[in-house]
Parts: C-alpha cells; sequence; structure tokens
C-alpha cells in the first residue's frame, strides 16, 4: 500500500453549514501525556475483557435455551455439558467460532464499504490543524454511500421478503460474524500500529504521533493508537483516513443492518413486527443516520483532533458499536413484545427530548464556531480565551459543560425501554418452541439495559477526559468557565 502524498490546502470546507472549525483555532495534540483506562494493565484487561464480553453477551440471551440461558439462574445445577448446549455451543467446539466463508464475505463488506467511499462523489472538507500547522483533507460521502446499501438491502426484502438472503446469512452467522469482526479490529491495530513506526517527525506529509499513544509501552500504545490520522492510498480508490473510515462506515451501517436483520427474523418467526423492535429500530437508525449526515462534524471531535488510531477505536467502532448496541432488537426478535399506542408514545417522547437536547447543544456549539454572526447564536454570550477560542456561557453550553452527553444518554433509554421487564425462556413443545417469561423475567434486563450503565460510564469517564484536555488549552480561561457554568453533564445534579 503506497504512503499518502500531504494533503494540505487552504480551508474549503463546504459543506451543509457543519464545517469544521475556521482557520486560527489552536494547533491539536499538544505534547505527550500519561496513561489513561488504567494504563498498560488496563489496556490489557480492556483487550481481553470486551472480546469475551461481547461472546457472553451473545451466548447468554440465545433463541436455543433462553435470556438469560436457565442454568445461569440455577448455579448448582450448572454443568459444563448442560451450559454448551443451553448457549448453542458449536458442534466443532471452539473452531466453529469462526469460518472462513463468513470471514470472506464480510471482508467483502468492508470491500464493498471501501469502493463506494472511493467511487461515489463526496464534498473534500479539511480538518483542524496539526501540530505541523498543516491540514488534512477528508472525503464525505457516508451519508450517501449507506442509503445505497440500505436501498440495496430493502430491495432484496421487497423481492424475496424476510428471506433475503442478507438477513438469513446474518441470522445464521451471527456468531462468526462477531469473530471476524474482533479478527479484523486486532488486524487494523496492528497494521496502524506497525505502520506508525514509518512516521518521521518534521517531516512534510502531515502524518503526527498521537499526544498520549506513544509512551513506549507496547502493549498500551497499540491500545491507544501511536498515530493520529493513519491513512493509506489504495489504487483507483484514493486515500482513505482509517479512523475516519472506521468510525463512520463498517461498523455503524453494521448496527442498521444488524437491527433489519432481526426485524426480518421476528416477522419469519411469528408472521408480524412488533412496535417495540420497530421503535427500536427507527431510533438506532435516525441515530446512525443523523451521524452520518453530520459528517464533518467528526472532524472537531476528541476522537478525531487527539486520540491516536489504535485497538481501542478500531475494537468500539467495528464490533462493540454493531454487536453491543444492537442487543435489544436482537434479544426483541426472539421475544416479541408489543408495547401498545401509550407505551409507544411514551418512548417517542423520550426520544423527542433526547433528541432535541442533543442536536440542537450540538448543532449550537457548531454554528457558533462556524460562523458567529448566524442569528441562531449571534445572541449567545461567551467569554473570550486567551487561545483565541471563545466559550459558550449561555444558551444550551451555558446549562451544562456537557448538556450534549444528557440527551446522548436520554436517547440511550429509548433503546433499552422498548424491551419491557426483560427476560424469556424457551420450552420445546411438541409442536415446536414457546417464549415465556416465567422465572427469567427481569433478569434479561442485565443484557437488554446494559446498553445505558455502559453508556453513562463512557460519557463521564469522556466528560472528564474532555475537561482535562480544556483545562490544559484553556488554563485560567477554563477555571472562569467552570465557575460560570457549574455543572458537568446534567444540570443541578452532576
Ligand atoms: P463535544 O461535541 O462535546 O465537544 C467538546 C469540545 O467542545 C471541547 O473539547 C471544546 O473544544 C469545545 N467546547 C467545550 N465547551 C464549549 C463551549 N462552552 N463553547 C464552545 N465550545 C466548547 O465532543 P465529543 O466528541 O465528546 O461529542 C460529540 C458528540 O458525539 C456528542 O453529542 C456525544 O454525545 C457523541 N458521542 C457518542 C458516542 C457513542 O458511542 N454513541 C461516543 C462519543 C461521543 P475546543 O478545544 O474546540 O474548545
Amino acid at each position: 500500500m503506497a504512503q499518502q502524498e500531504p494533503e494540505v490546502t487552504p480551508v474549503m470546507a463546504k459543506k451543509r453549514g457543519s464545517k469544521p472549525r475556521a482557520k486560527g483555532i489552536g494547533i491539536m495534540s499538544p505534547a505527550k501525556h500519561g496513561f489513561e483506562f488504567g494504563g498498560p494493565i488496563g489496556a490489557a484487561g480492556i483487550t481481553l475483557g470486551l472480546p469475551l464480553a461481547c461472546f457472553l453477551a451473545t451466548f447468554v440471551c440465545n433463541d436455543i435455551s433462553g435470556c438469560p440461558v436457565p442454568s445461569v439462574l440455577h448455579p448448582s445445577t450448572l454443568t459444563l455439558e448442560k451450559l454448551k448446549q443451553e448457549v448453542g455451543w458449536p458442534e466443532n467446539g471452539i473452531w466453529g467460532l469462526a469460518s472462513y466463508e463468513v470471514t470472506g464475505w464480510l471482508l467483502g463488506y468492508y470491500l464493498l464499504s471501501l469502493i463506494l467511499q472511493g467511487i461515489l462523489s463526496g464534498d473534500e472538507i479539511e480538518g483542524v490543524a496539526l501540530r505541523s500547522g498543516g491540514r488534512l483533507k477528508y472525503k464525505f460521502n457516508a451519508f450517501f454511500s449507506a442509503t445505497l446499501t440500505v436501498a440495496i438491502a430493502v430491495a432484496g426484502t421487497v423481492a424475496q421478503g424476510p428471506d433475503f438472503v442478507l438477513w438469513t446469512f446474518i441470522w445464521d452467522n451471527y456468531l462468526q460474524l462477531l469473530t471476524a469482526s474482533i479478527g479484523i479490529s486486532f488486524a487494523i491495530a496492528f497494521f496502524v500500529y506497525f505502520k506508525s513506526f514509518t512516521v518521521k517527525p518534521g517531516k512534510p506529509g502531515y502524518r503526527e504521533l498521537a499526544a498520549g499513544g506513544h509512551t513506549g509501552n507496547k502493549i498500551y500504545d497499540w491500545f491507544i493508537g501511536r498515530e493520529l490520522n493513519p491513512r493509506i492510498a489504495l489504487p483507483i480508490l484514493g486515500t482513505i483516513d482509517i479512523k475516519v473510515f472506521c468510525e463512520l462506515r463498517p461498523g455503524m451501517l453494521g448496527w442498521v443492518l444488524l437491527d433489519l436483520a432481526f426485524v426480518a427474523h421476528q416477522y419469519k418467526t411469528y408472521g408480524y413486527v412488533t412496535d417495540s423492535i420497530a421503535i427500536v429500530t427507527l431510533f438506532q437508525s435516525i441515530y446512525v443516520f443523523d451521524a452520518l449526515w453530520m459528517e464533518p462534524a467528526i472532524l472537531t471531535t476528541m476522537d478525531v483532533t487527539s486520540d491516536g488510531f489504535g485497538f481501542m477505536l478500531a475494537f468500539g467502532d467495528l464490533v462493540w458499536v454493531p454487536f453491543i448496541y444492537s442487543l435489544q432488537a436482537k434479544y426483541l426478535a426472539v421475544y416479541p413484545l408489543q408495547l401498545g399506542l401509550k407505551g409507544t408514545l411514551g418512548v417517542a417522547i423520550v426520544q423527542g427530548i433526547g433528541y432535541f437536547t442533543f442536536r440542537s447543544a450540538n448543532n449550537q456549539k457548531n454554528r457558533f464556531r462556524t460562523n458567529p454572526k448566524d442569528r441562531r447564536v449571534s445572541h449567545l454570550r461567551y467569554i473570550e480565551t486567551k487561545s483565541g477560542s471563545k466559550l459558550l456561557v449561555t444558551g444550551w453550553w451555558g446549562m451544562a459543560r456537557h448538556i450534549n452527553y444528557l440527551g446522548d444518554w436520554i436517547m440511550g433509554w429509548t433503546y433499552c425501554l422498548p424491551t419491557g421487564i426483560a427476560g424469556y425462556v424457551i420450552q420445546h413443545v411438541s409442536d415446536g418452541k414457546r417464549v415465556v417469561q416465567g422465572e427469567a423475567r427481569g433478569w434479561g434486563m442485565v443484557v437488554t439495559y446494559f446498553y445505558i450503565a455502559y453508556f453513562a460510564i463512557l460519557l463521564i469517564h469522556r466528560e472528564m477526559r474532555d475537561e482535562e484536555k480544556c483545562e490544559q488549552k484553556y488554563g485560567d480561561d477554563w477555571k472562569e468557565y467552570q465557575k460560570k457554568v457549574r455543572w458537568r453533564i446534567v444540570p443541578y445534579i452532576y
């Protein structure tokens, strides 16, 4: 793979009013800093633990014996043989977790994603200033690319119904798809790690190491990511920014495709689609397509401006997002809960509040940073910092320093609530299977509400990291800002 050429030109962002911040904003990636995520031990623990957690979630909540599997509720009767039967452990043992064929198809999906990025037209936008002073260019067409892929899948469904090959393939090979996705995330993490050693400081090319990614500890650096913006130049397809590609393409769309496969499976099994799975899939799809529509906004996120690209982001983007975030739809594919009109309306109201907060807050900051004269933000008050950046102190950003996280978290509830008091047992009866809640009622919530607990931890941790970054960047100005805007995420509470 060829090395990318330097791609720096004057600012020419020209996208839907959500271009990255204007010239003159402080240069990103400050000097080296210390360990995060518990250092090397934490990194090793997360690297081993998260893939295991994904397998655990797959096995413990299934369409063979229940959610959770019955033995979990009766630990005294638990034997390895019984557990293997209940979780659907592959007949050929550990080798059954993977399949060359499934891996091949998944790689084909990644290739399709790359091809669509390369051949579809897209706006070219510049990122924030690098330490070198230059700016990298990005081609954005993720929304169009994902819409096209989903349109093809919809056309296939119209032609073949719920038996459309994509949906049955996903359902039948879910475990092998998970294993292959984990494998791909490891492979990419190793690739970008070794590639990062070709970064030559001071040389043109606008390649640089991430501030927190070159501690010298191999495990930690591999995990957190050494290089800030690893890129590859592919024949015909052009330059691909590996981090931005992984953040917005195969994993995000994969999440929607998994959800749709679960909807198809529910319909195939029961002959109808419940309001619960429809609403979960709809809201999660809105979340994904909203992020793709606002694609340029990714350029000012911490992930792109400060974090290196290593195993943490590769795994998060390609495995955790699609497989863990879709667990509610997977649950509902087997247990077809009906919410009714009141339940559906209740969840829709929560979604409305969450989305309004999330989108308005993000838009307000984006508009303020890109066009402060915009009449929707021109009335807001701000403090002028020594770095040249302005910090809003009224409007959404005057309520809490990360009010946008609150909106995101509220939306998270609408993915979990439609699973109700979750849990089911599968009874094998003479005429097939019967799914009842029985003694599992409530216990399935460990799986279907996991997201909301995990997401709270992620956002609190992320807020602390961002706070640290801003303290370093703004010094006393940040202290003044903290005095004016007291709350971190939730006004009057936190
Ligand atoms: P944010 O959009 O929250 O931006 C934080 C940055 O904004 C700060 O570093 C600072 O940057 C600037 N800023 C802070 N305060 C102010 C202010 N008062 N006025 C103007 N600018 C300010 O960053 P994230 O990347 O964390 O989040 C983006 C979105 O992505 C969020 O809505 C979040 O919920 C979502 N998200 C979702 C995840 C998921 O898994 N679903 C994971 C992570 C994020 P500067 O240096 O420019 O001043």
